[in-house]
């Protein structure tokens, strides 16, 4: 039987493709093909451009309160319908549910977050700047935005930019990722359900071609993009080079430093979540432990081996797994690659994942893995591995901690454990960084403040979500105001204020 065919959410309506062209979506959990989903060409594109450059004007037109009651109904509706949105996630991400309905709570408390635009719009204003002359600044919507997504968050990550963009008024085509695209699309159903005008939610399936197509049309007016990083500096260049407004998150690398004083139990705990969840695929996984001293190394290492070995891998289905399989069989591949390589460079391999007995089964799994005494010279460290793979690096104090992490080029979250105050308060202020956690391993921003990284993990000035979404999202306008009451005259000076 031929796997059914996805096409597109244009004008408030699933549609199908022009493009004869599609990507397999799969599985992972049994490997098999759900869906063959329709890669835009341009004649699709131009119809998504069409439909939300249709609708911007008006959407754009209508207060900021009234927009707020669609994203509240919005919000309503995506918690009535919170199984079956994280049965899709689940499906074609493999994560478990129970990470699946978490990702759905985190992206909408930003929708929450945004459900607050008629106060966050809000401009400022200076009564008698001069002489009878008031000043005013307010901020409108840029048009049509593109958005364009990975596949590890399919609705937390779609969340953190649709909040801001629709409330301040902006049209939207989503690009999601090409191997879940089945939430993002239930998702813009809701919205059509709360009311979202048609074409104000379009999701645009495709890969490369659709996304040049997006960053090149002098109709898309910013870009924002979450992916890896090569993808995310090429989104960087390229729509910048076209005139937009862009915001470009990239990958990975995150370092957890385990300091002596640490609680062991704790840190081990909150490592293994933050290494092994979502089977790793998570931008703020923590894949480096870098451990101060011999001893605490020696202790850290044995009571994650032992952890480490008994993760319950299974299907999200399935009774209470810690884990499921990696999202397709080429990424499965691509992270046994990387064990391969650590292990032929001459890391302690302690739990090799590619034994587990999971790999005996149907779909794309893979056990977690645990490398010990792993150097900064090796691809397992400087490289994204994006996977259940937890890499120990042993370093002599804190000072070294630092520096490693400091010197490697991606700078996206960070953890300390220690029961120092001082030391970890002095590691946050130094460490270049976008966020950090002091015996917290997976410090995500909430909605209220914003989400970012430093160095490779970032490019462009604007964070997501925050108020930096809401700055992203709009343009300036700053008006002087003056009501003459007789003639003064024309004055060929430089105006200044008095
Ligand atoms: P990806 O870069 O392969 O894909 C992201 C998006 O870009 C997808 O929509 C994809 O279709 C598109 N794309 C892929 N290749 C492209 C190309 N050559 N030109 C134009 N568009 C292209 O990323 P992924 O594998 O879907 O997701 C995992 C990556 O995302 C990891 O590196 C992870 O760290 C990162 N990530 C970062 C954050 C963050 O906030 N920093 C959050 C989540 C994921």
């Amino acid at each position: 039987m031929n796997a059914p065919r996805l096409g597109h959410y244009i004008g408030g309506a699933r549609v199908a493709a022009h493009s004869q062209r599609t990507a397999p979506v799969f599985d992972p959990s049994t490997g098999t093909e759900r869906a063959a989903l329709s890669l835009a060409d341009a004649v699709d594109t131009s119809a998504a451009i069409t439909a939300a450059s249709n609708a911007a004007s008006a959407w754009g037109e209508r207060s900021a309160s009234d927009r707020a009651q669609v994203l509240f109904k919005f919000r309503e509706l995506c918690l009535a319908h919170r199984d079956e949105v994280a049965a899709l996630i689940s499906a074609e991400h493999g994560k478990v549910l129970a990470d699946a309905r978490g990702e759905l709570q985190r992206g909408l408390e930003v929708i929450e977050f945004a459900c607050g635009i008629p106060h966050l719009m809000k401009g400022e204003f200076s009564d008698g700047v001069s002489r009878g002359i008031d000043m005013h600044s307010l901020r409108q919507p840029l048009g049509v935005v593109a958005l364009i997504t990975p596949f590890n968050f399919p609705a937390m990550v779609p969340m953190w930019m649709l909040g801001p963009a629709l409330a301040t008024g902006n049209t939207v085509i989503l690009k999601p990722s090409e191997r879940d695209p089945s939430c993002p699309l239930r998702l813009a159903e809701l919205w059509t359900e709360a009311g979202g005008p048609p074409g104000t939610f379009n999701v645009l399936n495709g890969d490369k071609e659709t996304v040049d197509r997006l960053l090149t049309d002098p109709a898309v007016q910013a870009v924002s993009f979450v992916g890896s990083t090569p993808v995310a500096r090429y989104v960087n260049e390229t729509a910048a080079k076209h005139g937009k407004r862009v915001q470009a998150m990239g990958g990975a690398k995150n370092h957890c430093v385990v300091l002596p004083d640490a609680d062991l139990d704790q840190a081990t705990d909150a490592l293994m979540g933050a290494a092994y969840g979502s089977a790793g695929e998570r931008c703020m996984a923590i894949s480096v432990a870098v451990v101060v001293g011999d001893a605490t190394a020696d202790a850290l290492v044995a009571k994650l081996a032992t952890r480490v070995r008994a993760l319950r891998i299974a299907a999200p289905g399935e009774a209470d797994p810690d884990m499921g399989p990696v999202v397709t069989a080429a990424h499965r591949d691509r992270i046994s690659g990387y064990i391969a390589e650590g292990a032929a460079a001459g890391a302690t391999l302690v739990v090799d994942g590619r034994a587990h007995e999971c790999t005996t089964r149907q779909g794309f799994f893979l056990g977690g893995t645990l490398f010990d005494r792993v150097t900064p010279a090796m691809s397992i460290y400087q490289e994204e591995i994006f996977g259940p793979v937890l890499c120990v690096v042993r370093v002599a104090t804190a000072e070294d901690a630092l520096a490693l992490c400091d010197t490697h080029r991606y700078g996206n979250g960070v953890a300390i454990f220690t029961r120092n105050g001082g030391a970890a308060r002095d590691f946050a202020h130094r460490v270049r960084c976008g966020m950090i956690g002091i015996n917290v391993a997976i410090p995500v921003p909430l909605a209220f403040y914003s989400f970012g990284g430093w160095k490779e993990s970032a490019f462009a000035d604007h964070n997501q979500h925050g108020m930096d979404g809401v700055r992203f999202f709009t343009r300036v306008k700053t008006v002087t105001t003056r009501w003459p009451s007789g003639g003064d005259g024309a004055s060929f000076t430089m105006p200044v204020l008095r």
